[in-house]
């Protein structure tokens, strides 16, 4: 998971959703019609935004998955209201959006949840409210990370042994996303740990030119050498499971002498 900055206000859209505001509110559910038109204005901004990949997990997405993500699930008993919300809306692979594999339709919070449409004295949504940043959703405490409001690196550390992701001391929050999203999936672990012992495997691949080279103190000139590399990789937002990337720049000398 990686932190991204979003815009929480798009104008364009606001409008469309208050032309479908009486439907939704009536129905409890978005139309099939007004849903398309939603989700045509909003794909492109998303998948620019994340470049390609999935808000919880950091796979490339295949432009025919791309699927948005309600975060908070837009179910009739749940929170309906927020179906046609941007604020709500994530880019997200095929796995973490199904509800055996990944988070699919699943959400918990620390506090009661609020199912209650938030609305004005006319009836009306009170689209303030409806903002995942409002105090009024924010109070449920969700304890399901959301990238565009938690910086997942406050939350999550991995483990270079196994690739797993693990809790920070321990946290609920990140707890629960990794049960609830199911972010320590075969395919998940046995990649981010692809990345670290590939990492290690060019280390001593550059240490050994470099003793060939003759060089003076040829281990710490690779590792800086391949530091480098490693930033340069977490830095980017396109790269895949920059998560790992960004642990790596961060811990490489440590891990490095643990191994
Ligand atoms: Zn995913």
């Amino acid at each position: 998971m990686r932190k991204v900055n979003k815009n929480f206000s798009v104008l364009a859209l606001r409008k469309r959703q208050v032309a479908y505001e009486t439907d939704l509110l009536n129905n409890k559910e978005s139309k099939q019609s007004h849903w398309s038109n939603i989700k045509t204005a909003c794909m492109d901004e998303l998948v620019g935004l994340y470049h390609s990949k999935c808000a919880y997990c950091e796979t490339k997405i295949y432009q025919s998955d791309n699927t948005i993500e309600h975060y908070r699930p837009k179910a009739k008993a749940k929170y309906y209201w927020l179906a046609h919300e941007w604020t709500n809306f994530l880019l997200c692979c095929p796995n973490c959006q199904d509800d055996k594999k990944g988070k699919g339709s699943k959400f918990e919070t620390e506090n009661m949840p609020n199912y209650q449409a938030p609305l004005l004295a006319d009836g009306k949504l009170d689209y303030e409210k409806c903002r995942l940043d409002s105090e009024y959703l924010l109070a449920e405490k969700p304890l399901i990370l959301n990238p565009e409001i938690d910086d997942p690196a406050q939350y999550l550390v991995l483990d270079p042994e196994n690739g797993y992701l693990l809790a920070k001391d321990d946290n609920l929050k990140a707890k629960t996303t990794i049960r609830i999203v199911n972010l320590n999936r075969e395919n998940l672990y046995s990649r981010r740990l692809q990345i670290v012992e590939d990492i290690f495997e060019r280390t001593y691949w550059q240490y050994e030119v470099f003793v060939e080279q003759k060089l003076p103190d040829p281990l710490n000139l690779a590792i800086k050498t391949v530091k480098k590399e490693i930033q340069k990789k977490a830095e980017s937002p396109i790269t895949e499971y920059s998560f790992v990337w960004r642990y790596l720049a961060e811990n490489f000398e440590n891990i490095l002498t643990k191994n």
